[in-house]
């Protein structure tokens, strides 16, 4: 009997990123498919709660949540099946655009994960509260049918599938979150949504985003200058203090950009005490060169046989751009691609599974169009426009008497103007709270002069501009006719979901470590300029993932690291990654470095960093390997965050203030020494100075304590290590490999542990008589002279 498709094996549908886009797109493929398709969302912020409920983590996760507010258009929102629709704008259902209604980004994550349970709770979902990285098993073996990118601007799924991003250039700009409680006086009501759009469209310095005008966003373009000198400040007053007081004049100056964003929060009378968040923002606007791929794995060792499966981009992950209203329609066109894929197998009565590219050129060709539309008609048009000259102008004239009334005359005219455009506009929201001329000249009155002449001078925002030509609409492409979506299914697996959650979260837990070795060729001027800026002391890099960086010379050091480490970086949670340049020496290229390093240790993710990237296509054919001349890409790779339109920020001494992240708290190093500080002072000193945080336990029994008691914050801190005696003779002889018991038992076998001893040599051999686990042995460093407990606090293991 032939089999049928009702034969074939559920797709099996890997998301990365659980953000607004990889949901949506979860959620409307299961609603069309079913349990046809097994999906199964990676996302690194989420975990298990206490009820065994898969959430959002919280500043005591060691999560920022968004503070964003966004604007979804009504012409996406209605093609989701009426479940997310209604689901989605449950809480909050506000029109502030005519077309459109602002809800907070976190409110979306939300509301769309509640909405995502009942498929969870049924099996047809797996929600994983874990990132997906370049070793993880379903990766390696290929074990998916579809793997999709939904995993934000630094997509691992896209440099995983050696995909090319194409830059157009950085953005600068400064998010100012702010919360205004109900029932304050009535000087620090906040203004109506009405005027909050008109001055929003009339000028381009500033935008607010605002949800119920109390709790918004407010976002202001910057350029290079004003960024650096922003970022440079806050954080040399977030080395003295941890909150920024907005009204201490040491805190936030009279300087040009803190002037800017004071005058900001005037313009749109949102009082500063009512500000909790801070983010200077740096965006890296690019988009993918390819939206989907084939990835060919080979079946059986040593066989030439293949699977074919294929990776798709969305989001932030395929473009990437400050504003950018697309994202969702590329998950509901995923969504539809792929159920028509299914549905013509149904047809076809197909007797196996073979996915090809072919079934998703349209899915290339709507991303393509998307691209065109909404990056280079709609955003770049903006932010590729820059105000530089605005605000070089306002600078230079505005203290003229003259200049300045033309400019105050200027400004309202065009705010006028912009209010009888918008208020003329049949859909417009706010018919019954007309805008009068008395409040557009109250706020032109409440900025200084060289601000309205700013104002005056930046461009409106291009409206007319960007809505010229027809939207790029998912049901133009993928017309749906909305019985097609399925009901919502009645849970059928609680119990056994709540087990699996409760065993995923002690992985999610197990903070990740990179651990890199880095290939370093002394002519090789590219890779050193890279080195020399991420090794710079105070360097203004926002570290997310824990790195080590490990150097070596030559094939023949990479050799040989690889035989002494192999042990440390084959555990479970260290993520080992080479980079290394194109050319080696005169006959040895990246080629071989892959060969060295794979033979020792399968599937290790490489970036060839070079500036000949047309020359390393031979390298390119081992899966795992990127290619790339961007320094971006690197940092990614490493764990360094170069786009940071969801950056942390800095908190602020706000009335309403949101908890502190201790994400931020996480960027130096932690030392425990199990000694009492008096044994050496002089490199207790020695290492504070450096920055380093110390905290001494006499006893090896009161470490004990301290490191079961903290172990959760232990394993988020961005660097955690031990310095430990030779011996604890009035414990029963405790010493490193207790030690190293101890952290095993508290899933800590990462952190790193040194003993500082008078005679190295005795101590070893006393411990190989000690304990014969010599994988414990070979975890343990040891150190006879301060400098080397200085080198192990500061940099890395040796
Ligand atoms: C200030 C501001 C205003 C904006 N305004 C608007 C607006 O008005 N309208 C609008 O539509 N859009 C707006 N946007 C853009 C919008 O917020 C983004 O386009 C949207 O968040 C993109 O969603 P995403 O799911 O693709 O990416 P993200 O929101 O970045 O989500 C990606 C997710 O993937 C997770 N992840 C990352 N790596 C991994 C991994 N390896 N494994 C597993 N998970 C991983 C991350 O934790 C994250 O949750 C705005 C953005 C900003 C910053």
């Amino acid at each position: 009997m032939s089999r049928t498709n009702t034969d074939l094996p559920p797709l099996k549908v890997i998301i990365a990123g659980g953000g607004p886009v990889g949901l949506t797109f979860a959620l409307n493929l299961t609603m069309l498919v079913g349990n046809k398709a097994k999906i199964t969302i990676y996302e690194g912020r989420w975990y298990v709660n206490q009820s065994g409920k898969i959430s959002w983590k919280g500043a005591d996760q060691g999560n920022f949540r968004r503070s964003q507010v966004v604007t979804l258009q009504d012409h996406v929102i209605s093609q989701m099946p009426d479940y997310i629709q209604k689901g989605l704008f449950k809480e909050i259902n506000e029109r502030v655009w005519p077309t459109s209604r602002n809800i907070p980004i976190e409110e979306v994550e939300d509301r769309l994960l509640d909405l995502i349970q009942p498929f969870a709770d049924s099996g047809w979902v797996d929600l994983i509260p874990e990132n997906l990285h370049e070793q993880s098993v379903y990766l390696v073996k290929g074990q998916f049918d579809i793997v999709v990118g939904a995993d934000g601007a630094n997509s691992l799924v896209s440099r995983y599938c050696n995909i090319q991003m194409v830059s157009q250039g950085m953005e600068y700009a400064c998010g100012v979150a702010y919360n205004i409680p109900e029932n304050v006086a009535a000087t620090d009501e906040p203004l109506h949504q009405a005027l909050n759009c008109i001055l929003t469209v009339s000028q381009t310095r500033y935008l607010v985003n605002s949800s119920t005008s109390r709790r918004g966003y407010l976002n202001i373009r910057l350029i290079k200058d004003e960024y650096d000198e922003l970022t440079e400040h806050l954080r040399d007053i977030k080395a003295t203090t941890t909150n920024i007081d907005l009204d201490n004049n040491i805190h936030f100056p009279h300087s040009p950009v803190c002037t800017i964003i004071r005058q900001g929060l005037q313009f749109f009378k949102i009082p500063s005490k009512y500000v909790n968040l801070i983010v200077p923002i740096q965006i890296n606007v690019r988009h993918a060169m390819d939206f989907s791929r084939e990835l060919s794995y080979q079946i059986e060792a040593g066989k030439k046989t293949f699977k074919t499966s294929l990776m798709f981009l969305i989001g932030d992950a395929a473009m990437n751009v400050h504003f950018w209203p697309g994202s969702m329609k590329e998950a509901m066109a995923l969504a539809r691609n792929i159920f028509e894929v299914i549905t013509n197998e149904t047809e076809r009565s197909v007797q196996e599974r073979s996915l090809s590219i072919n079934d998703f050129v349209e899915f290339e060709g709507f991303m393509g169009k998307l691209r065109a539309r909404e990056q280079q008609g709609r955003s770049l048009r903006v932010t590729l426009n820059p105000i530089d000259s605005a605000i070089d102008e306002a600078y230079s004239t505005a203290h003229l008497s003259k200049c300045f009334k033309t400019y105050n005359t200027g400004l309202k005219t065009k705010l006028q103007a912009t209010r009888n455009r918008l208020q003329q506009r049949d859909e417009w929201p706010h018919k019954n709270h007309p805008i009068i001329d008395a409040e557009l000249d109250s706020a032109v009155s409440r900025v200084i002069h060289t601000i309205v002449a700013q104002l005056n001078l930046a461009l409106p925002w291009p409206t007319r501009e960007m809505g010229r030509g027809s939207e790029v609409l998912v049901e133009k492409t993928y017309p749906l006719d909305h019985s097609k979506y399925l009901p919502v299914p009645t849970p059928t697996l609680p119990k056994s979901t709540e087990q699996k959650h409760v065993t995923t979260t002690l992985v999610n837990l197990a903070e990740e470590r990179n651990v890199i070795l880095w290939l370093k060729s002394s002519n090789d001027v590219l890779n050193n300029t890279l080195i020399e800026s991420i090794e710079k002391p105070n360097t203004p890099l926002r570290v997310v993932r824990r790195y080590e960086i490990y150097y070596v010379d030559s094939i023949e050091n990479v050799k040989s690291w690889l035989e002494q480490h192999k042990s440390v970086i084959t555990k479970s949670g260290v993520l080992f990654k080479v980079i290394t340049p194109w050319y080696i020496t005169e006959d040895k290229t990246a080629v071989d470095v892959i060969r060295t390093v794979r033979s020792s240790i399968a599937h290790t993710p490489i970036v060839i960093y070079t500036n000949r990237r047309e020359e390393t296509n031979g390298a390119l054919q081992f899966p795992n390997v990127m290619s790339t001349d961007d320094m971006y890409d690197v940092y990614e790779f490493i764990g360094i965050d170069s786009g940071t339109q969801w950056a942390d920020g800095f908190a602020t001494k706000s009335i309403a203030q949101p908890p502190q992240s201790p994400r931020s708290e996480r960027q130096s190093t932690c030392v425990l020494w199990i000694d009492t500080e008096d044994n050496d002072i002089e490199t207790a000193d020695k290492l504070r100075q450096m920055g380093i945080e110390l905290k001494f336990c006499a006893r090896f029994d009161s470490a004990e304590d301290y490191i079961k008691q903290n172990a959760d914050n232990i394993r988020r801190m961005f660097s955690f290590k031990i310095i430990c005696r030779g011996c604890y003779h009035s414990e029963n002889n405790k010493n490193a490999v207790d030690v190293l018991k101890l952290l095993d038992s508290c899933k800590l076998e990462s952190i790193p542990v040194l003993t500082y001893t008078l005679d190295k040599e005795k101590l070893k051999s006393h411990l190989k008589q000690y304990s014969r686990d010599a994988d414990l042995l070979t975890r343990i460093q040891y150190a006879d002279e301060r400098r080397e407990v200085i080198a192990f606090a500061t940099h890395k293991i040796e």
